[in-house]
């Protein structure tokens, strides 16, 4: 069913980063939920495969605060433990939540966040909730250790920032950016549940007295690439909350967005959900109608 030509299962990074600097073409395999489907659809570049596993690689299954209490999350989590996570939940209580609407429970229980990062996949359910949380991703390849935001590191349609022969290890989010903010994600499907986003959008805010301290939005599936709103998020600083500034919220959101026609929505339809699902998750992150 699978053309694969070699496996090696790594134990450590430097042994998953020999195999990926020794071999030609070799492809990083973590929860394999789009990797073997690619494989078994017989894509370009999934025949004859040389498969590299990360799982056990101890440190990319890490979740901790370090020292500056930054949360830090090893690429190779499931889904399912960061949704169970305790750190997630207390400081990221969003990102537990966005991936916690990823497909079903086999696909969370061995699907990645670094999987679904790496993808490069507008519609990955991980991805507008740490743009939201402005998250740093840790790369490790052949020239040592870079860091990247997570906003500058999605290129297009299934284009990412990351060579062959590199590593994504951690994905941090700075105390800075989550202290104090209050979110929701919606993610507008089809169906409830085992589906993928017409639309998502997460929201990040920060709210003193009824004023807008501080607010991150982000889309997927409103272009080819996750974006945030920075139309919206510079218009809403230091505004009182009314019924006027979140109607306005959701149309500069339109200024942003990069929506098209697809078998899942018209752009259309989009465009409308563009000026809604904002105005929804910021009610909802406040804890009612504000
Ligand atoms: C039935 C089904 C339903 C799904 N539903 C959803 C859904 O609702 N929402 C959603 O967002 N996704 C969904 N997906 C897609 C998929 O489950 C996710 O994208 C998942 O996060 C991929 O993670 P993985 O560990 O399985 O990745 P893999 O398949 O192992 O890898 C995916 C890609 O990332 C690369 N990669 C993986 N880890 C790393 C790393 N640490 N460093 C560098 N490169 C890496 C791989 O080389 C590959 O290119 C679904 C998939 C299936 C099969």
């Amino acid at each position: 069913m699978f053309d694969i030509k070699k496996y090696y299962e790594a134990n450590t990074l430097d042994e998953a980063l020999n195999y990926l600097w020794q071999e030609e073409n070799p492809i990083i395999i973590s929860g394999g939920t789009d990797v073997l489907v690619k494989a078994r659809d017989r894509k370009e570049n999934y025949t004859s495969m040389t498969l590299v596993g990360i799982t056990r690689i101890p440190e990319l299954s890490d979740i901790y605060l370090d020292e500056e209490e930054n949360l830090v999350i090893g690429s190779a989590n499931t889904f399912t433990t960061i949704e169970n996570n305790d750190l997630v939940k207390k400081y990221a209580p969003l990102l537990s939540y966005a991936v916690s609407t990823v497909g079903g429970p086999q696909t969370r229980n061995v699907g990645t966040i670094g999987g679904n990062i790496c993808n490069g996949a507008t519609s990955a359910d991980s991805a507008p909730t740490l743009f939201a949380y402005n998250a740093t991703l840790e790369i490790k390849g052949k020239n040592g250790v870079r860091n990247i935001p997570i906003t500058e590191f999605y290129k297009g349609p299934g284009k990412v920032e990351l060579s062959n022969d590199e590593i994504l290890v951690k994905i941090k989010i700075a105390k800075k950016d989550y202290e104090g903010y209050k979110g929701h994600y919606t993610k507008f499907a089809q169906r409830e549940a085992l589906d993928i986003a017409n639309l998502s959008c997460a929201v990040l805010i920060k709210e003193n007295n009824n004023i807008i301290k501080d607010i991150r939005i982000c889309f997927g599936v409103a272009g080819p690439t996750p974006i945030r709103m920075k139309n919206a998020e510079i218009y809403a600083k230091e505004k009182e909350i009314s019924e006027e500034v979140l109607s306005e919220i959701g149309k500069k959101c339109l200024l942003d967005a990069v929506t098209r026609d697809s078998w899942r929505a018209s752009k259309e339809y989009r465009d409308h959900l563009v000026t809604i699902l904002p105005v929804r998750n910021i009610r909802t992150a406040l804890g009612g109608a504000k």
